[in-house]
């Protein structure tokens, strides 16, 4: 790929997905690079199945629908989508950026926003000696469809609050679910707590995973070790599904030759999100700002500011930004 962009949006998470959908809508020719396979972020990769709640016009929706729906979105333009591309290298200055990706792919572009989120990012694993043996067919970080857990025994490993939603999420689908944490109190919001109590779950409390191995009937037996005592258990299940958080890092980021000025691994930005570098802005969970909030919809706000100032820089004698119905009707009156 050997093209000149207006716009290359690097990071496929919900942010950089709704930021290179807006800049379709501004008539950017834009490109999206995606490290994962596939787009969505952490929503796509570690809460498919969570239901947010926190998402303007959707009362509740799931991770994965939400995906869905910006996938849709970014189809209403011609924006170049290239997923297992992650970028390398950062080149140039503004008005020619030249992008490498671990592929080897470069690409040309006038200005760039960064959406990597917090990184690179993979979930913490249980530190047991052979547990790699088992990933994705008994043992999971994260669920990739409900349906692959009905009427199983599963066990959730965890104490915040996505180990708790996952439990209350596999409830109703799994013949039983357990829930073990190192501690006697879940770090989870008391809301959260509140409602695992009243549930079916069982709560193993403070146990940790010593040791685990297949039985014979193919269910895996978990030995489970009470943390500052001497008591052990041993419970067989069909599925142990551990959610310890994710490590993410963003060296690739300070890898680049071109690259932004960071507080903590996060980009420093301005009101506009620009970075220290001109015609590099950044949006999202990969900026830091006072008061800035690791959410999506702070993330979605801050898309439209990124395209808007960069696409004003880039071609000042274009109108600013029009409201979405007239860009609409603008294009579909140019394609007649
Ligand atoms: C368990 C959990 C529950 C959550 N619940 C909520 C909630 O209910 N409501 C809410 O608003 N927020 C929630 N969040 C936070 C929300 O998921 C993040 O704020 C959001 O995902 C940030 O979106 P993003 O696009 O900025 O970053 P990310 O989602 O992190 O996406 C960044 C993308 O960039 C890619 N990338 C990284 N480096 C490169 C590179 N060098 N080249 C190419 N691609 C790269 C990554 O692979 C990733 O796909 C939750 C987070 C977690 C972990």
């Amino acid at each position: 790929m050997d093209t000149e962009y207006d716009l290359t949006i690097i990071g496929g998470g919900p942010v950089g997905m709704f930021a290179a959908f807006y800049a379709g809508m501004r008539n950017a020719k834009v490109q999206l690079l995606e490290s994962l396979p596939e787009l969505g972020g952490q929503v796509q990769a570690l809460y498919p199945e969570k239901m947010i709640h926190d998402i303007a016009g959707y009362p509740a929706i799931k991770g994965r629908e939400l995906v869905k729906q910006l996938t849709a979105q970014l189809q209403e333009f011609p924006i170049d989508i290239h997923t297992k591309s992650a970028v390398s290298d950062v080149t140039g200055k503004m008005g020619d950026f030249t992008i490498t990706t671990v592929n080897g792919d470069v690409s040309h572009s006038k200005a760039i926003i960064v959406a990597t989120g917090t990184g690179a990012f993979e979930p913490r694993k249980l530190a047991v000696e052979g547990a790699d043996r088992f990933e994705d067919q008994q043992l999971f970080y994260h669920i990739p469809s409900l349906d692959a857990f009905r009427d199983h025994t599963v066990l959730v490993a965890g104490g915040g609050d996505s180990a708790i939603d996952m439990a209350l999420m596999l409830e109703p689908v799994a013949k039983q679910v357990y829930i073990m944490h190192r501690r006697n109190r879940f770090r989870g919001m008391e809301h959260s707590v509140d409602l695992l109590e009243a549930s079916s779950v069982t709560i193993k409390t403070p146990f940790l995973i010593k040791a685990l191995h297949r039985l014979d009937n193919g269910q895996l037996d978990l030995m489970m070790k009470e943390v500052r005592g001497d008591a052990e258990e041993h419970l067989a299940v069909d599925d142990l599904v551990v959610n310890y958080g994710f490590i993410a890092d963003n060296k690739a980021l300070q890898a680049w030759q071109v690259t932004p000025e960071m507080a903590h691994q996060l980009i420093t930005v301005n009101t506009e999100m620009n970075t220290d570098v001109p015609g590099m802005a950044a949006i999202g969970d990969a900026i830091t700002f006072p008061g800035k909030l690791g959410l999506i919809a702070s993330g979605f706000g801050e898309a439209p500011n990124a395209v808007n100032q960069l696409m004003m820089q880039l071609y000042p004698e274009r109108r600013s930004p029009l409201h979405s119905t007239t860009l609409f009707e603008k294009r579909a009156h140019d394609q007649k």
